[in-house]
Parts: C-alpha cells; sequence; structure tokens
C-alpha cells in the first residue's frame, strides 16, 4: 500500500474489504450445497480400474468437446446410463407390448402382468397333461382354420375349470383344466387330499377357498370321494402301524420283555373344548407311530367328576378326594402293591392297577372293601369305557 496515502483514505479502504469479505461469505452461506452421491466399486486387477478411469475420462472428453473438465462425472454416468436404457429396456418393454398387440407370442418371455380388473378373474387348478392337450387341439385347429380362437366361457367345477373356446368360423372347443380320473377330475382328487390330511377344518377348507377365489368341492363330491377314500386310507395305515411295529422290534437285538412305548394316553381328556382328541402310541425307538386313537368326549366322560382320586406308588395306597379338597377315605391293604393308574365305573367304585401286585382291583365306593378282577403281568395303565363298560389295561411288559 501506498505510504502516502491519507490515514482517513486508509481506514475507508479497509472498511470497504472488510465488507466486501463479509457480502462474499454471506452469499456463499445462501447458494445450496451441492448434494453428493457415491457409486464405489470394485475390480479384479489395478489393470482392470484404470481402465474403467480411462473409459470414463474418454467419454467426458468426447462430451467436453476435447476437454474432459468441461463434464462432470454426474452428467457422464446421466448420459451413459441414458443411452443404455433407451437401446436395451425400453426396447424390450415396447417389443413385448408389440408382441402382445399382435398377439405373437413373445418367445423369451410370456409373463403378463394384470391390473385391478383382471385381478379378480376365475381362478382354477391345472395339470400339466391338460395343458399339453390344450396346446395340441389348439394348433389342431391351426391346422384347418385361420381364424384366432377366443375364451368364450369358464365354468368352475369343484377346483376345475371348464373352458369353452371360439374363433369367429364358430368353431367350438372345450377344455377342462385337470384330466380325469375314474369319474372324477385329478385336481379335486388331489385338492380334497390334500384337504383330508392337512387337519383342516370344512369350514377353513371353504373360507380358503372362498378367499383365493379358487373353487370349492362341494359338501355331496366331498362326502362321496370320502366315501372311496377312508377304506384306501385305513388299509394304508393297517400297514404302517404293522410296518411300525415290526421296525420297532427289529430295533431290539433280542426282544424279552416286550417293546417300550410312548404315549399321552395316560393323561385325561386333554383339550377340555374340543369334541375329538387323539392320543398317540409311538414305538420308543424309532418313533414310529404304532397307533393312533381318536376319542371323543362321549367315550372319556369321568363318571363322578366330585370325586378325585390319587395312588401312592411308594405306599401302595389310594386316596380319594372330594371335590373342594378333603380326603373322604384312603385305601391301603398290605399284598396290593405299587398302585399306579386309577378310573372308576358309574356307582363310584375305583378300578387300580397294582404294578407289583400284577393284578388289577376294584375298591368299593366307600374305600372300606376290594376285590381282584384281574390278574396280568405288571398292570400299569387302565381307562374305563362306562358307555360300553369295557375296561382296558395296558401292561408295563408285554407277555
Ligand atoms: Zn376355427
Amino acid at each position: 500500500m501506498n505510504e502516502n496515502i491519507q490515514p482517513a483514505e486508509k481506514r475507508k479502504y479497509l472498511k470497504d474489504k472488510v465488507d466486501s469479505v463479509k457480502r462474499r461469505n454471506d452469499m456463499r452461506k445462501e447458494k445450496p450445497k451441492p448434494i453428493e452421491g457415491k457409486i464405489n466399486f470394485s475390480s479384479g486387477s489395478i489393470d482392470e480400474k484404470n481402465l474403467i478411469y480411462e473409459m470414463t475420462n474418454d467419454i467426458k472428453k468426447a462430451m467436453g468437446g476435447g476437454n474432459p473438465n468441461r463434464t462432470t462425472n454426474k452428467d457422464m454416468l446421466f448420459e451413459v446410463m441414458t443411452f443404455y436404457i433407451k437401446n436395451n429396456i425400453t426396447q424390450l418393454h415396447e417389443d413385448q407390448h408389440m408382441a402382445e398387440e399382435n398377439n405373437i407370442p413373445f418367445l423369451d418371455c410370456s409373463f403378463t402382468s394384470c391390473n385391478e380388473e383382471t385381478s379378480t378373474q376365475k381362478l382354477f387348478v391345472t395339470a400339466e397333461t391338460s395343458i399339453e392337450n390344450l396346446i395340441k387341439r389348439v394348433i389342431n385347429h391351426g391346422k384347418v382354420c385361420k381364424s384366432q380362437l377366443h375364451l368364450n366361457s369358464t365354468d368352475i367345477k369343484g377346483h376345475v375349470g371348464v373352458c369353452k373356446l371360439k374363433c369367429e368360423e364358430k368353431h367350438e372347443l372345450l377344455w377342462s383344466s385337470s384330466p380325469y380320473m375314474g369319474d372324477k377330475y385329478l385336481c379335486n382328487l388331489r385338492m380334497s387330499h390334500g384337504f383330508y390330511v392337512s387337519g383342516m377344518l370344512p369350514n377353513q377348507y371353504s373360507r380358503f377357498c372362498q378367499a383365493s377365489n379358487i373353487g370349492t368341492i362341494g359338501e355331496t363330491t366331498m362326502n362321496s370321494i370320502f366315501q372311496k377314500y377312508a377304506p384306501v386310507v385305513s388299509q394304508l395305515v393297517k400297514e404302517s402301524y404293522e410296518t411300525a411295529l415290526l421296525e420297532e422290534i427289529a430295533s431290539y437285538e433280542e426282544l424279552q420283555e416286550g417293546i417300550d412305548i410312548v404315549t399321552d394316553a395316560r393323561h385325561y381328556f386333554t383339550k377340555k373344548n374340543s369334541m375329538y382328541t387323539d392320543k398317540i402310541c409311538l414305538g420308543a425307538r424309532t418313533h414310529k407311530v404304532l397307533r393312533v386313537e381318536t376319542i371323543s368326549k362321549v367315550d372319556c366322560t369321568r363318571p363322578f367328576k366330585d370325586r378325585h382320586f390319587r395312588t401312592d406308588f411308594q405306599e401302595s395306597s389310594v386316596h380319594c378326594y372330594s371335590s373342594d379338597g378333603k380326603k373322604i377315605w384312603r385305601f391301603h391293604k398290605g399284598d396290593a402293591l405299587g398302585t399306579r393308574s386309577i378310573c372308576c365305573d358309574s356307582h363310584g367304585n375305583a378300578f387300580v392297577a397294582c404294578q407289583d401286585f400284577n393284578r388289577v382291583i376294584l375298591i368299593s365306593k366307600d374305600g372300606t372293601s376290594s376285590k381282584v378282577i384281574l390278574e396280568t403281568n405288571k398292570p400299569k395303565a387302565i381307562c374305563y369305557d362306562s358307555v360300553k363298560s369295557v375296561l382296558y389295561v395296558c401292561s408295563l411288559k408285554r407277555r
């Protein structure tokens, strides 16, 4: 700065300079910050990485009229991607669209999309051989007629679609989406098989079918299928039990005291609100199902609901309580050893399996007297069917 400038001028100069810096900073603050984006990539070698940089530089150079610095990376990427999309992706959509309009099957991709209106169209279950059959028949029609076949109507029978195809020359073609098996449609048979084995309840099945809009097999058809189905399944179940039992037996080196089983049958009717319950018996070693029994609430009524029994195996005693927990009687007799399972008849007398006494005894309802009603080896679980008046006994040792 010149030495002979007056102090007043110098002050003004400095003030102007400070103001201009302030203005510039304010302007910078007002200008929106650019939003940054990044694309990272990995390459197999340095050469490859450098090649990519060279290529981007070449494109930027071409775009900037020889000077790569005139083009930003963003503009370069935008240009390259637009070029690709225009030449590949858009072309594909246009081709497909044209093919659909001209009814020419587009060989690479024949997936069609549906709109809101067609999303509620009729759905049905079909089979591979039925599709084959349709192709053959359409080709045969094409040999004798130039006119195009159109879907005229669809009738849903169970889960099967019965479609009527028509051409302008009034040729009619009736096609069902399922082949027959005997006098029933295969698709309906398979669907009912699925229903039977799924454990679905009838109302769940019909709700499922209604919601998915795939047709429903009516009750009459379902029953008639079941009539044929049930004996076959029973036979298969029987064979399965037999095989499972043989396999369980074969898993023992030497079978001396019978096989061991795992079962939930000793428990009382556990599902209080259900009409039926399954009791299952598995082989302890193979875990294969040896037996399934479905029991209903009717089979399983306890005749004396106000009496509760407890057996003490160690002490070899039987205890009877009222429903409010008061002890009514205690039974203990020297030879009635190893008291296990208990159940009572319709008069309130109690059957007790005495495992170590090898007998099942009947205790009178007042708990004072008893008599032996069955001699058997190691009785463990017992159950009295008061409807049929039958006592079931399960022994610890199978002999
Ligand atoms: Zn025709």
